[in-house]
């Protein structure tokens, strides 16, 4: 077999193999980050047609959510600017560049592929994006680990910024506590699309490397989303399928019953995790040195 070599600090030693399939799982005990291997030939087979969009039968209350979500992160990126050209790479239709407001002037970026339709998108590849704008903040949210390579990217980043200028990432923490108790299952491992499995020591190893200096780093409470995925996770551990109304009521009890029982204690769950600092969303902020 050959030698499986870190993508990030290019390490062959130290490396643990954490979980096997069409694409392994393995963990960089050098610079603390997990990666995919082989990456996927052609990424955009693993993002399907809806990826962006909220439909069906409760596209309505996804939607909600999902703007809910949007209205959290544009509150804590308000405590660092009240105004500014912002660059979103990553941006999906780029509902959070909207739900900032009128005193941000947004750039939003997508890769080629994405099948986004908001026209005022950016459809490129970020590290072959050509322009002299500069921006007072460039965001990843949870972009960063999609990319093959995420150090280029925050490098790239830190060239675009104005002078006194913040990089944020929000992320999935690798190393939280339901990331390693659900393992495989864990909602947020979301393989082969997300190909790098940050922790907060691998993510500030990364930042090092390209000369970027950490501002804060820190966890995200996050009501609309963390209890979401961990209900979804512990679901699919147990294989409780969702709710499918063709089946008919009785069909549906035991799934009802996982709602009922499990919606009320992931709440707590996350609010248990957020007090002993086991969040499974994780957020830092950088700065050039
Ligand atoms: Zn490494």
């Amino acid at each position: 077999m050959a030698k499986i070599i870190c993508p990030i600090c290019k390490e062959s030693r130290h490396i643990d193999l954490m979980d096997s399939g069409q694409f392994n799982l393995y963990f960089c005990n050098n610079c603390k980050n997990g990666f995919v291997h082989p990456f996927p030939k052609d990424i955009s087979e693993y993002y399907p047609k809806i990826y962006w969009q909220n439909l069906g039968r409760f596209s309505f209350l996804r939607q909600c959510i999902h703007n809910s979500f949007q209205k959290l992160r544009a509150g804590w990126f308000r405590r660092y600017m009240s105004r500014g050209d912002i660059l979103d790479v990553g941006s999906g239709e780029g509902v959070f560049g909207q739900i900032l407001g009128q005193a941000f002037n947004v750039t939003n970026l997508e890769y080629p592929g994405a099948k986004v339709e908001n026209k005022d998108v950016i459809k490129v590849n970020f590290l072959n994006w050509k322009t002299n704008e500069k921006f007072d903040a460039i965001v990843f949210l949870e972009s960063l680990e999609h990319v093959t390579n995420p150090a280029q990217y925050l490098k790239k980043a830190a060239s675009l910024l104005k002078k006194g200028g913040f990089i944020f990432v929000e992320y999935p923490r690798f190393g939280s506590l339901e990331s390693k108790i659900l393992g495989k299952h864990w909602l947020q491992r979301d393989i082969p699309r997300h190909l790098f499995h940050f922790t907060e020591e691998g993510l500030k190893n990364i930042a090092n490397r390209v000369n970027l200096k950490i501002v804060t780093q820190t966890e995200i409470m996050s009501f609309q989303y963390s209890p979401y995925c961990l209900l979804a996770s512990i679901g699919q551990m147990l294989g409780i399928s969702t709710l499918n109304l063709r089946l008919g009521f009785i069909k549906n009890i035991p799934k009802l019953l996982f709602l009922l029982i499990g919606a009320p204690l992931v709440f707590i769950l996350e609010i248990i995790f957020y007090f002993i600092e086991e969040s499974p969303l994780g957020l830092i902020v950088l700065k050039k040195k």
